[in-house]
C-alpha cells in the first residue's frame, strides 16, 4: 500500500498535534506524491502545521469547499511505517490519548518542525576497485598521508573523522584520492556480520536462559528474573549476538535489530561504551532526551534505514521504527521512570510488550526485583521465567544484611554506633562504604522552637527543604526557594532548627565524624552540572572517595567493586505509607543498592537502621527472598483489590480554585455512574500532593478485574469528559496509573 501514489484529486486523513481526537481531512493535488506515513504541511486554522497522514478516505464529512490541500510533502526522510502507524493507533486507543498528539510525540523534535529536516549523514570512505588493486609502492613516497589511508582502508571502510585521527592533513590527502578515483565515498553499507567479543564464558544458568530465548520462533515475553551481580548483561549480550546474525528462516537477511531499554539516560552512555566494546563494528545508537536534537533526529533515521543495529535508549525510543527488529530487551523493566508522568502518560515497558507481539519478536523484561505486575504474569504462564540465582564472578556472593533497631540504639545525626564502627573498619582496610539515604537538601524541614512554626511552602501542600550550602529553603514539588529567614516568621524567635536528616547533613555529619575521610555525595543537587556525575563516577572507579552519601540515584546499576558496606539509615517511612505501592518500591530500591556491596571479590555488608527490624520486608532482604515476599506483597493485593488484580484507570484534575476541579471530576463521576457499565468508581478524593505550584488537585479512580470492561467504559467515558465544561482547569487520564 505504502508504494500506491495518488495521481489525481483524492482526500487523505492527518493526524495533528492537537488536543482533538479526530484526524483532519485534506485534499492532495494531483502529482504531489503523497504515501501513508507521510509528513505533510497543512494549513490549520490561520496556520502551517506538520501532520502525518494516517490513511485515505474516499469521502469526507466536510463540505467540499471547506476541504483545504495539502501544502507540502517532506521528502526529507521516508514515510514512517506501516507498523509504526499501528503502534501509535494502539497506544491512542488504549491510553485514551489523541492520535495526533500520540503520533507527533513520538516524533524527534526535528521531525515535528514544518521545515525539512537535513541529516549531517557522516559518509563514509572505502577503496574503489581500481583503489583495492592499487600497488602502494607506485604512490610517491612523500604521499606518506596518502599511503596511510589506503592502507587504513583495507581493513574496511571509514568513516571521515576515524581518518582524520590518521593525520591532520587527511582532508587535503583524502580529496586527492578521490578525484584519482581510488578511493570512493557513500553511505554506510550496514553490516551482514560482526564481530562478537566472547568475554565470558556464560554460566549455565546464563546459556540456559539465552538458549530459550533465542530458540523462540515468533512472539514470546520472558521475565530474566537475575539477582545482582547474575550476569543479566552478559546474557543481553549473547541474545544480541545471535539475534544481529542473518537468520533467512525469519526473514532476516542482513541480520536483525535490537532495541534494548533502559529506565535511566545517566546510564547510557556507560551501557553504550560497554555494548561498543562487545561489537565493536555493529553500528549502535542511544536515543534519549539528552541528545542534542539534530544528534536524536539522524540516530532515529540511522534506525529508520536499518543502518543502526542496536538501539539502547529510554523510554521513548519505543517509538523507534526498526524495520529488522528481531529482539527488545527492557533492563530493569520494575523501574518507574518507564512510566510518563505527563502528556501521554504510557509505560514503555507496556508498549515494548505490545511491540513485540505486534511484530512477532521475542521481548525479555529483566530485573532482580521485577514489578508485581510482570511477576504475576510470569506466575501464571503469560510470561516466561528465567531465572539467574548465583552471582557470575564467583566467589562473589550476595551481601549479608544486617538490621540495627533504632529503638534500641541512640543515634547521632541519625547514625548509630555500630554503623559508624562498620565505617571506621572500612576506612581502615581502604574499602567504599555507601550511605543511602533518599532525601536530598541539609533537612527536610525546618521548625521554630518556641512556637512550632514549619516552614512551609505557600504554594503548595509540602515543607520547604533546607538548603544549606546556599542557606535557601526550597520546595522540591514547586521550585519556590526562599532566603533562610532570620528568624521565625511567626513569634519572632531566633531559635529555628533543622528537623531530620538530609543527603547534605549525612556528609556534614560523617565529615565530623570521620575528618581525614573523603566524601563525595551524590545526589541530584551535586549532579546538576553536566558531566558532573560521570565525574564522580570516575572518581569513585579510581579509589578518590571513601565515603559516598546518595539517594537512589547511586542505586542503579553501577559497579562499584571497592565498596564492600551500604548503610540503609531512614527506610521506615514506605513501610506504612499510604501508597500501596510503596513497599514494593522499597524492596526493590534496598535490594538495588544493597547489591552495589561486595561485587567482585570481597565480600559486601548491607546495614540498615530501622524501628521495625521484624517487618516481613527486612526479613526477605535478610534472606534475598525476592521469591517469597513478592508472593506475600501478591497475597495482600489480591485480599484488598489492588493491581494487579485490578486494572485502574485515574483521572485528576487542578485547578486555582479547589471547587473548580471538584466540580469537574464530580460531574465526571455523574456520568460514570449513569453508563452502569461493570466497573467500580470510586468518590472524588484530593491526590496525594493536595496543592502544587497553587493549583488545588484531586481525582477519581475507576477499576475493574477485566482490563476489557474497563477499557470498554473508557471508551464510552473519554468522549464525556471531552466534552464537559473544562475552564481554568487542566485534567488529565491515566490508564495503569502508578502514582496518585
Ligand atoms: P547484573 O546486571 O545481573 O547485576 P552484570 O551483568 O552487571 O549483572 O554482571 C555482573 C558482573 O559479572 C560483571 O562484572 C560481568 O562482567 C560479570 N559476568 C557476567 N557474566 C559472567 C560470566 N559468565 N563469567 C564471568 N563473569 C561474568
Ligand atoms: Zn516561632
Ligand atoms: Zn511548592
Amino acid at each position: 500500500m505504502t508504494e500506491e501514489t495518488l495521481t489525481k484529486l483524492s482526500l487523505v486523513r492527518v493526524a495533528l498535534d492537537v488536543p482533538l481526537s479526530t484526524l483532519f481531512d485534506y485534499s492532495a493535488n494531483e502529482g504531489l506524491q503523497l504515501e501513508i506515513g507521510a509528513r505533510v504541511v497543512v494549513p490549520f486554522g490561520r496556520k502551517e502545521v506538520i501532520g502525518i497522514v494516517m490513511e485515505r478516505t474516499a469521502q469526507s464529512e466536510l463540505a467540499a469547499a471547506r476541504i483545504k490541500p495539502v501544502l507540502r510533502v517532506l521528502h526529507d526522510v521516508p514515510p514512517l511505517p506501516q507498523e509504526l502507524l499501528a503502534l501509535l493507533r494502539f497506544c491512542s486507543d488504549y491510553y485514551h490519548y489523541p492520535l495526533g498528539m500520540v503520533a507527533l510525540s513520538a516524533l524527534p523534535a526535528r521531525l515535528r518542525a514544518a521545515a525539512p529536516f537535513t541529516p549531517k549523514q557522516a559518509l563514509t570512505y572505502r577503496l574503489s576497485e581500481a583503489g583495492a588493486a592499487l600497488e602502494l609502492s607506485m604512490l610517491p613516497k612523500r604521499r606518506v598521508v596518502q599511503q596511510r589511508i589506503l592502507q587504513a582502508l583495507r581493513r574496511g571502510p571509514l568513516k571521515g573523522a576515524q581518518l582524520r585521527e590518521l593525520s591532520a592533513s587527511a582532508p587535503a590527502a583524502l580529496k586527492g584520492l578521490l578525484e584519482a578515483g581510488w578511493v570512493e565515498a557513500g553511505m554506510p553499507l550496514p553490516h551482514t556480520t560482526h564481530d562478537f567479543e566472547n568475554a565470558h564464558r556464560l554460566t549455565d544458568e546464563q546459556q540456559q536462559a539465552v538458549d530459550v530465548v533465542a530458540r523462540q520462533q515468533g512472539y514470546g515475553c520472558f521475565l530474566l528474573h537475575g539477582i545482582t551481580g547474575s550476569g543479566k548483561t552478559e546474557v543481553y549480550v549473547h541474545l544480541m549476538h545471535e539475534m544481529l546474525q542473518s537468520c533467512p528462516e525469519r526473514g532476516r537477511m542482513g541480520g536483525g535489530q535490537v532495541l534494548l531499554l533502559v529506565p535511566e539516560i545517566n546510564l547510557t552512555p556507560q551501557l553504550e561504551n560497554y555494548f561498543r566494546s562487545r561489537f565493536p563494528n555493529v553500528e549502535l545508537v542511544s536515543l534519549h532526551s539528552g541528545l542534542a536534537e539534530g544528534e536524536r533526529a539522524q540516530n532515529w533515521l540511522k534506525a529508520q534505514s536499518g543502518q543502526a543495529r542496536i538501539v539502547l535508549g529510554t523510554r521513548l525510543a519505543v517509538f523507534t521504527p526498526l524495520p529488522q527488529l528481531s529482539l527488545i530487551l527492557v533492563d530493569e523493566e520494575h523501574d518507574a521512570s518507564f512510566k510518563q508522568q505527563d502528556g501521554l502518560r504510557y509505560s514503555a515497558r507496556d508498549v515494548a510488550i505490545f511491540r513485540a507481539s505486534q511484530r512477532g519478536v521475542p521481548i525479555v523484561l529483566g530485573s532482580a526485583t521485577p514489578s508485581l505486575e510482570s511477576w504475576h504474569n510470569a506466575q501464571s504462564g503469560r510470561y516466561r521465567l528465567l531465572q539467574l540465582t548465583q552471582r557470575a564472578v564467583q566467589p562473589a556472593t550476595l551481601p549479608v544484611v544486617r538490621c540495627l533497631d533504632i529503638t534500641q540504639l541512640p543515634l547521632q545525626e541519625g547514625l548509630s554506633e555500630p554503623l559508624l564502627a562498620a565505617i571506621e573498619t572500612r576506612l581502615q582496610r581502604k574499602e567504599q562504604s555507601l550511605i543511602f539515604l533518599n532525601r536530598r537538601g541539609y533537612a527536610p524541614v525546618l521548625m521554630c522552637t518556641a512556637c512550632g512554626w514549619l516552614s512551609e511552602c505557600k504554594h503548595c501542600a509540602g515543607k520547604l527543604v533546607l538548603h544549606l550550602r546556599d542557606r535557601s529553603l526550597r520546595c522540591h514539588h514547586c521550585g519556590f526557594q526562599q532566603r533562610v529567614p532570620a528568624a521565625c516568621p511567626t513569634c519572632g524567635d531566633a531559635d529555628l532548627k533543622p528537623v531530620g536528616l538530609g543527603t547534605q547533613r549525612m556528609e556534614e555529619a560523617l565529615q565530623a565524624r570521620f575528618p581525614a575521610a573523603r566524601i563525595l555525595r551524590v545526589d541530584r543537587d551535586s549532579t546538576r552540572n553536566k558531566g558532573a556525575w560521570n565525574a564522580m563516577r570516575k572518581q569513585i572507579h579510581d579509589g578518590e572517595a571513601d565515603i559516598l552519601v546518595g539517594t537512589q540515584m547511586l542505586a542503579k546499576g553501577h559497579d562499584f567493586p571497592n565498596l564492600t558496606l551500604v548503610g540503609v539509615v531512614s527506610p521506615d517511612s514506605a513501610l506504612y505509607s499510604a501508597d500501596f505501592r510503596a513497599s514494593e518500591k522499597l524492596f526493590a530500591q534496598l535490594a538495588q543498592v544493597g547489591g552495589r556491596a561486595g561485587r567482585a571479590d570481597k565480600a559486601g555488608e548491607v546495614i540498615v537502621q530501622t524501628a521495625f527490624p521484624n517487618h516481613p520486608l527486612f526479613q526477605a532482604l535478610r534472606t534475598h527472598d525476592f521469591v517469597s515476599w513478592a508472593q506475600t506483597l501478591l497475597n495482600e493485593r489480591k485480599m484488598a483489590g489492588f493491581p494487579p488484580f485490578v486494572h485502574q484507570a485515574l483521572l485528576s484534575a487542578e485547578a486555582k480554585e479547589e471547587s473548580v476541579s471538584y466540580d469537574f471530576l464530580q460531574r465526571a463521576r455523574g456520568r460514570a455512574l449513569a453508563l452502569n457499565l461493570p466497573v467500580e468508581i470510586y468518590g472524588v478524593v484530593p491526590a496525594a500532593m493536595p496543592k502544587r505550584a497553587n493549583h488545588f488537585r484531586a481525582q477519581l479512580l475507576v477499576q475493574s478485574t477485566q482490563r476489557k470492561s474497563l477499557q470498554e467504559f473508557l471508551r464510552v467515558w473519554k468522549p464525556m469528559l471531552d466534552g464537559l465544561p473544562s475552564q481554568k482547569l487542566r485534567w488529565a487520564l491515566d490508564i495503569d496509573p502508578l502514582e496518585f
